[in-house]
């Protein structure tokens, strides 16, 4: 146990040290969530697209390793990275073998290097677990099609896919037969009814945590049994139980595209999370009606759903686009929804780049572009993904946003920094008050309280609060923002966010 202490202890030290590498706007202090908990701060990492280590031009796990102190500097102490496993695709949603790390991304010494690394910097690092179909090349549907070509009934492949000897919805044509394929002709979807494919499901999940891995985000959770919310429940249920009965404290999250009432049910299955998709919609309307309307309705429905469970809003991800184009490209915007969003209860999720306000839209692979670490890119970058079409960047790169300590980057370590405090913000229940155009948020945890006053204007406003305060801790999106509290008086910039205490 001392010992354990005395780690925890050099690590946050370590953290301290990287803090001061920095511009800082103030003296924020970064804290250590214990080990076990899963209210983490989240960064999402395309490998390929993050930081290429070997300059073959493609991002690589040995890249994302090199980037830990980075992350771990921003206030980020998890980690979802995208598919490593050896795919078709670029994007590698495909999945070819569920035990080799793809060769453009490295080896499997590499991932386990990263894994390692990741557990002495207390990041929980999750995988994508893609199971709801497999690539067109994966050995179990090459055995299938083959099984089927050869008329072998005994071969328990055939089982393991979705054939039919008709059109049914959802199905792609194979020779004289149909298989589903929900997604592309190349994806063809699992049998998640097989029980071998149940035993290979179970049999993936073991190994990866057995390496230390913390947990996994589950990829198409509505595709699992398409258009029956109760069996992929049920099925959700039974990932939950095998996850659990190998490491009972991994953390699992879900990519339950879907709306509110389902999410509701998924929830039922013991899964901790399920991504807050429709967050930035509510974060954008509470900015555009510069009030608190959206975002404190939001709030509460996000914990009324995960009912007991660990939210997991956001803002922009892979397939969304990213946060600094739903927020309109505009600096202010962009800094202060990170900060409306740090303040949800859950495991925030941002996605490598946000925090340089990179932008990307339309076709997929520009949500996807390669991290501008340094403005000539001669410094880990890479080569844009197949099929990019537009590689715009608005804002400057990491090394000059470091430099900068009014910058994007800078803001992203403030909230991220404020936020890893209190557990009340992590963990809290709301109560939100209106004072004329200033919202006093409170929240609490056990017996933490914390006091959030936010101006949702874009410009300056004032309130009386009725009693009075102490400003603690400022979140500017600008370096002319203010917060000034006179009396029982508070004025705030546009857009500013302050933790202020009741003076007693
Ligand atoms: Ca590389």
């Amino acid at each position: 146990m001392m010992k354990k202490l005395k780690y925890l202890l050099s690590i946050s030290i370590l953290g301290l040290a990287l803090a001061s590498c920095t511009n800082n706007q103030n003296n924020y202090k970064y804290i250590e969530p214990s080990e076990i908990d899963n209210y983490r701060n989240y960064y999402e990492i395309f490998v390929r697209s993050f930081y290429d280590s070997d300059g073959d031009g493609i991002g690589d796990l040995n890249g994302v390793t090199k980037k830990l102190d980075y992350i771990k500097d921003l206030g980020f102490d998890g980690i979802w990275l995208m598919p490593v496993n050896k795919a078709g695709s670029y994007h590698k949603y495909d999945v070819k073998d569920y035990y080799e790390i793809d060769k453009e991304y490295g080896t499997l010494d590499d991932m386990k290097a990263l894994i390692n690394t990741c557990k002495e910097k207390n990041i929980k690092l999750i995988m994508d677990l893609v199971i709801n179909h497999t690539s067109d090349l994966n050995k179990w549907f090459i055995e299938a099609t083959k099984a089927k070509y050869n008329n072998d009934t005994t071969s328990k492949y055939l089982n393991y896919y979705n054939f039919s000897d008709k059109q049914l919805d959802g199905y792609k044509k194979y020779t004289d037969y149909y298989y589903e394929a929900r997604f592309a002709s190349d994806m063809p979807d699992l049998n998640l009814d097989s029980e071998d494919v149940r035993k290979e499901i179970k049999d993936i999940m073991a190994y990866w945590l057995n390496l230390g891995i913390s947990g996994f985000r589950l990829d198409a959770v509505t595709s699992y049994y398409t258009g029956n919310p109760d069996k992929n429940k049920d099925f959700l249920s039974f990932i939950n139980t095998e996850a659990k009965k190998i490491n009972p404290n991994c953390y699992i999250v879900g990519e339950a595209w879907t709306n509110t009432a389902e999410i509701s049910k998924y929830y039922e299955s013991g899964i901790d999370s399920f991504f807050g998709f429709g967050t930035d919609e509510e974060i954008v309307f509470s900015m555009n009606t510069e009030s608190s309307g959206y975002y404190s309705g939001w709030a509460n429905k996000l914990k009324t759903i995960a009912n007991g469970h660990i939210e997991a809003p956001f803002i922009g991800n892979h397939d969304t686009g990213r946060a600094a184009g739903i927020l309109a490209m505009k600096e202010e915007k962009v800094k202060f929804g990170y900060g409306l969003l740090s303040l949800l209860s859950g495991s925030t999720f941002a996605y490598y780049g946000d925090e340089i306000g990179m932008i990307g839209s339309g076709v997929d692979p520009n949500k996807r572009i390669g991290m501008l670490w340094t403005e000539d890119k001669l410094d880990g970058y890479c080569a844009n993904p197949p099929g990019t079409t537009s590689t715009e960047y608005v804002f400057a790169d990491v090394k000059t946003q470091q430099a900068d300590q009014y910058s994007i980057l800078n803001y992203y370590k403030n909230a991220n920094y404020i936020r890893s405090s209190y557990d009340a913000i992590k963990k809290g229940d709301y109560k939100f008050v209106d004072h004329d155009s200033i919202t006093i948020l409170t929240k609490t945890y056990n017996d933490e309280k914390v006091i959030i006053a936010i101006n949702f204007s874009k410009d300056e406003q004032s309130a009386d609060l009725g009693s009075k305060y102490n400003v603690k801790e400022t979140l500017k999106v600008s370096k002319d923002s203010k917060v000034k509290i006179s009396g029982n008086n508070i004025k705030m910039s546009g857009y500013s966010i302050a933790i202020i205490e009741e003076v007693k």
